[in-house]
This record gives C-alpha cells, sequence and structure tokens, in this order.
C-alpha cells in the first residue's frame, strides 16, 4: 500500500514523485517509457521552472550533463527587438528531453519514490466516484488513497474521472522542430512574423534546436515540404537563416499538430491532475515544462499539509498565461495599440526586462498588463 501513487514520469510526475517522498510519503510512480527517453517536444525551461530545478538541487547536474545555460533572450517581434537579461538573475536553459527526463526520474528515485518504468496503465480502481488504485496492462494492480495523473495531455487518468474541461482552444498552430551542428547560437533567440513564430536555442552536445510554427490551416501545405517551409521561415528573421544553412541538420524532422490547449478541473475524490493532463496550452511560449515543475511543487506541498488550494493556486497562477499564449498561438502580426506598446517596451531596458519576466514566469502577466503600468511605459517613450 502507497500514499500517493503518480501516474506517468516526466517533469509533471517525476517532480511530483520527488517532492511527495522527499516529505516522507511512501510514493509510487508508473510510467509506460524507460528512461531515457525522448519525447515529442522542444525544451526550453524558463527562468521560473530553472529556479526549481536550482533549489530541488539538480541543476548543477543539467549543466554537469552539458546543458548551456544563458541570462540573456533575444526576443524579436515583427522587427521590434527585445533583447536583455531576465530580472532577477533569471536563468534559462534547453536540455534535451532524453537529459531532463531521465535527471527527474533518477532524482525521484534517489529522494525514495519506487520508480517503474514499462508499466502502462489500463484503468484505475474505483470505488463509486472514489479512486484508490491503478490497474495495469498486465492485470497488476496498486492501491492508494490518492492518484496523481502526470500522464500527459491525452490522460487516462482524466479520462476515467471524466475531469471537466473548464477552458478549451481548438488547435491553433502546426509545429516542426529539428536539431543542427556547427550553428553559431550563444543564446536562445524568438522571433514572431506574420503567420510565423520561430525559436532557436543551444542545447546538449553542442547542437541547436530550431523550431518553427505556422496557422494549423496551412498543414496541407506545410507537410508537402517540411525542410523547406522550416528554412523558408527562418530566412525571414534576420541572419538566422544563413546561420542555420550553414550548420548541419543532424537528426530527423519532427512535425506535429497534435496541440491542444485545454484546461481540466485538477482534482476529485482520490485523484489530482498535474502538468499537460490538468492544464496544456500551445507550445509557442514554452511553458509547459516550467508548469509541470510549479504544478508538482504546488501539489506536494497542498498533500503534504503546507499548501492551501491547489487548484484555485494553480488556475490563479497560469489561467492569465494561458489566454495570452492561445492569442499568440494565432500568429498574428502586432497591430496598432499592440505595435506602439511593444515599441515603447523596447526603449527601455526596465520594461524589456518586464516583458520578459512575463514569458520567464517571474512577472505575472496582470502586472504588464495593468493600466497604470502600460500608461507609464507610454508616457515614458512620449517623453523619449
Ligand atoms: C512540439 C512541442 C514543443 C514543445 N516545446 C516546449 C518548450 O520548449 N518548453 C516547454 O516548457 N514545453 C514545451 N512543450 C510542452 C511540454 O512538452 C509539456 O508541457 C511537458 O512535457 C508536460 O510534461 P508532463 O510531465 O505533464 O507530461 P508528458 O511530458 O507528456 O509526460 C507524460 C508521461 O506519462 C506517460 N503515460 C501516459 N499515459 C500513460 C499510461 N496509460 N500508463 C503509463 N504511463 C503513461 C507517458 O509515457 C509520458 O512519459 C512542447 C510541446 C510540444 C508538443
Amino acid at each position: 500500500m502507497y500514499d500517493v501513487i503518480v501516474v506517468g514520469a516526466r517533469p509533471a510526475g517525476a517532480a511530483t514523485a520527488m517532492l511527495l517522498a522527499r516529505h516522507g510519503l511512501r510514493v509510487l510512480v508508473v510510467d509506460r517509457a524507460r528512461f531515457p527517453s525522448d519525447t515529442l517536444s522542444t525544451h526550453q525551461i524558463q527562468p521560473a521552472g530553472v529556479d526549481r530545478l536550482r533549489r530541488w538541487g539538480l541543476l548543477e547536474r543539467l549543466i554537469a550533463a552539458g546543458t548551456p545555460v544563458t541570462g540573456q533572450v533575444r526576443f524579436d517581434i515583427g522587427g521590434t527587438v527585445l533583447e536583455g537579461r531576465f530580472p532577477a538573475g533569471g536563468l534559462l536553459c534547453s536540455p534535451r528531453r532524453t537529459v531532463l527526463d531521465k535527471l527527474l526520474v533518477d532524482a525521484a528515485r534517489e529522494a525514495g519514490a519506487e520508480v517503474v518504468e514499462g508499466f502502462h496503465v489500463a484503468g484505475l480502481l474505483k470505488d463509486g466516484d472514489r479512486v484508490h488504485g491503478i490497474r495495469g496492462r498486465d492485470g497488476t494492480e496498486h492501491r492508494a488513497p490518492v492518484v496523481v495523473g502526470a500522464d500527459g495531455k491525452h490522460s487516462l487518468v482524466a479520462k476515467e474521472v471524466a475531469a471537466p474541461v473548464l477552458r478549451e482552444v481548438a488547435p491553433r498552430t502546426v509545429a516542426s522542430y529539428s536539431y543542427w551542428e556547427g550553428v553559431d547560437m550563444p543564446v536562445g533567440e524568438l522571433y514572431h512574423r506574420p503567420g510565423r513564430a520561430v525559436a532557436a536555442f543551444p542545447t546538449n552536445d553542442g547542437l541547436t534546436m530550431v523550431y518553427a510554427a505556422a496557422p494549423v490551416e496551412e498543414f496541407g501545405t506545410w507537410r508537402t515540404d517540411v525542410e523547406g517551409h522550416l528554412l523558408d521561415t527562418v530566412d525571414r528573421c534576420g541572419d538566422l537563416g544563413k546561420r542555420v544553412r550553414d550548420g548541419r541538420r543532424v537528426e530527423r524532422l519532427r512535425t506535429t499538430v497534435d496541440l491542444p490547449n485545454v484546461v481540466r478541473r485538477a482534482h476529485g475524490p482520490g485523484w489530482f491532475l498535474v502538468g499537460d493532463a490538468g492544464l496544456v496550452m500551445d507550445p509557442v511560449t514554452a511553458q509547459g515544462i516550467g508548469n509541470a515543475l510549479a504544478d508538482a511543487e504546488l501539489l506536494a506541498s497542498a498533500i503534504a499539509g503546507a499548501g492551501t488550494g491547489y487548484q484555485r493556486e494553480r488556475d490563479d497562477a497560469r489561467l492569465p498565461m494561458f489566454d495570452l499564449t492561445t492569442g499568440i498561438a494565432e500568429l498574428r502580426p502586432a497591430k496598432g495599440f499592440n505595435a506602439r506598446f511593444l515599441r515603447a517596451v523596447a526603449r527601455r531596458q526596465a520594461s524589456t526586462e518586464q516583458f520578459l519576466g512575463v514569458f520567464a514566469g517571474t512577472v505575472p502577466v496582470r502586472a504588464l498588463r495593468r493600466p497604470g503600468n502600460v500608461a507609464r511605459i507610454l508616457v515614458q517613450r512620449a517623453r523619449g
């Protein structure tokens, strides 16, 4: 008998299991995958997530595994360039998922959680509405008073408990990415162009990850020549196209339109959802891994008795960014007031850092949008 069973052992599940085990709980965490294991995802971890890894004693291990870390980013939105350091010494890194997820699984095991890899959950054990365990495909059963679904955007746990959907926006983008060697890429670069978003980040083994997104309606044409469309997109981003073309692609291209935007209720009798299982959004703002780590911390302190309402805290922290992200995923150019506001932000370092802090997860979206803050930024620009 365990105190908690966690289904899924990537960022949300392994971190939840690790933290609960550190609180002294008996934890079982299972995953159908065996680690190290890659998954369909790029991997920028925003500064709030990196700070969590540092506090948990894991950042040094990521760096020791050869993961580049930077305090700087360059964000080019339709020609307006926001460039600077993240507020409060924030750091960003982009570890391969084979590196990050394995490191988290190892940390959960070290903390005392029982980790079972290659375990495919086929269903939940229930007494009426109350969940009290899991059943594997091989018929093995495990019991606990709490089952945590950390099983990703197509969560079986969420399906089995019929977790209500609180907010949903249809998928908006098609995304493609791969890895290049020999690209001059000291810090991360982000670009928004009409109908396109691009991210390029240095990652492990001296490689550069290059990602491009287009409206999902273009998938039919995009898929006929993914590399051609991806390179055509980076060609619209200053000299990035040349730098990428000067390098050499060393892995296959990955493409997906499986990019839902869904917020689910996060708890019920005997169950909780963390990470993508509870709230998933388009990767265009690269929030998912950081959100998964934040959920793990919120839920672990709620279960261990130190936290308040998990659902309320999750929603307060996440819903404004969910709305911002689904808006950005429309890939429309900034026009009118928004374009003027961005130019004003770019004029002052303090405003640039505040803006970058929103995506870093260190400045609340509503702090940037507060009418007094917006007015201050515009007035400062008008004064030159
Ligand atoms: C193209 C793309 C690019 C992205 N880029 C970024 C980025 O740059 N930065 C960022 O922060 N986020 C990014 N994301 C989002 C990020 O991948 C997710 O938010 C993150 O992986 C969520 O972690 P998780 O632990 O909740 O779920 P997952 O990583 O999906 O892990 C779920 C785990 O549950 C296991 N599982 C599922 N069902 C079962 C079952 N029945 N039995 C046993 N195990 C099961 C799976 O095997 C899996 O290991 C991207 C996503 C995509 C698709």
